[in-house]
């Protein structure tokens, strides 16, 4: 029988826990998530438990990485259901910070980000975005001490900055990135999903078919630049409103002029009515 994890809200209990778990099970992985936990965040979990002795998983919709003209109201929280899944897959701690736990009165320090939180991707859309995860990430990596932190490739740029960041500080974690999940159609799988209407849900593949296409193009020598301009076209045909697609160094997600300057990651964000989609492929 599927035995629940413990939850936790506030730090000192977190340390007791973390303390045991360590003593117990010799490694801690850590799978960071604002909740609303669909299968790409399982297959984290999943992957978790093959890198270390005990899976924590935090629950946390952080308030620092949206903007106010953003979702953070209206972002999907079904706590009960995500502990009964979490239960199931055999995690030993929910980190559940309350807010005054993670911002206690007076909170003024913050990581600011440089290099790929700079890109000019999902930063020129959101620029308070990445500063906020930085924080959060540092926190949770400080809180829980986990040997292995485990995050998701759909959310590409957030991946390069907190791997970079968890470098340049020294933390000492190992952060370990994993495959999109996505639906049988291609969408990636996203807690955002679900504000999509029938008709928009439809179209949202789109998104995914044009990345493989652009990648394939590229990969068969057609120059960059064109391939993008027509992806572009095809998604914005499709009735999104497009915020980047772009060809990208793989690991600095600098600009490249031809697939030579590669390896090249794709990397797409587009609004369709009220939601705002990303997705991403290596080339
Ligand atoms: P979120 O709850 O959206 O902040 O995501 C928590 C973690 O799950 C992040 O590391 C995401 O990159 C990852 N994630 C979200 N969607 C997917 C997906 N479709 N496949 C794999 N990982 C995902």
């Amino acid at each position: 029988m599927a035995r629940k994890p413990l939850i936790v809200r506030t730090v000192s209990p977190l340390r007791k826990a973390v303390a045991t778990l360590r003593k117990k099970h010799d490694s801690v992985a850590l799978v960071p998530t604002m909740g609303a936990l669909h299968d790409g965040h399982f297959s984290l979990v999943r992957h978790a438990r093959k890198r270390a002795g005990a899976v924590a998983v935090s629950i946390f919709v952080n308030p620092k990485q949206f903007a106010p003209n953003e979702d953070f109201g209206s972002y999907p929280r079904n706590f009960e259901q995500d502990v009964a899944a979490l239960s199931k897959l055999g995690v030993d701690l929910i980190w559940a910070p309350t807010e005054t736990a993670m911002y206690p009165g007076g909170f003024c320090t913050a990581i600011t980000p440089g290099g790929p939180a700079l890109a000019g991707l999902e930063d020129a859309f959101r620029p308070h975005f990445f500063g906020g995860v930085a924080t959060v990430v540092a926190k949770l990596f400080l809180q829980v001490t986990p040997d292995v932190a485990i995050f998701g490739q759909k959310d590409y740029q957030q991946l390069k900055v907190v791997t970079r960041m968890a470098r340049d500080l020294d933390l000492p974690v190992k952060v370990v990135g994993c495959p999109t999940m996505r639906e049988k159609d291609g969408l990636a799988l996203s807690s955002r999903n679900v504000y999509l209407s029938v008709e928009e849900r439809v179209t949202a593949p789109v998104l995914y078919r044009v990345l493989k296409e652009s990648a394939a193009r590229i990969k068969a020598g057609e120059p960059i630049a064109a391939v993008l301009a027509d992806g572009r076209a095809a998604i914005e045909k499709a009735g999104f409103k497009v915020d980047y697609l772009e060809g990208r160094h793989a690991e600095t997600l600098e600009a490249v002029v031809s697939a030579a300057d590669g390896p090249i990651r794709l990397l797409v964000a587009a609004r369709l009515g009220r939601t705002r989609l990303i997705d991403n492929l290596g080339v």
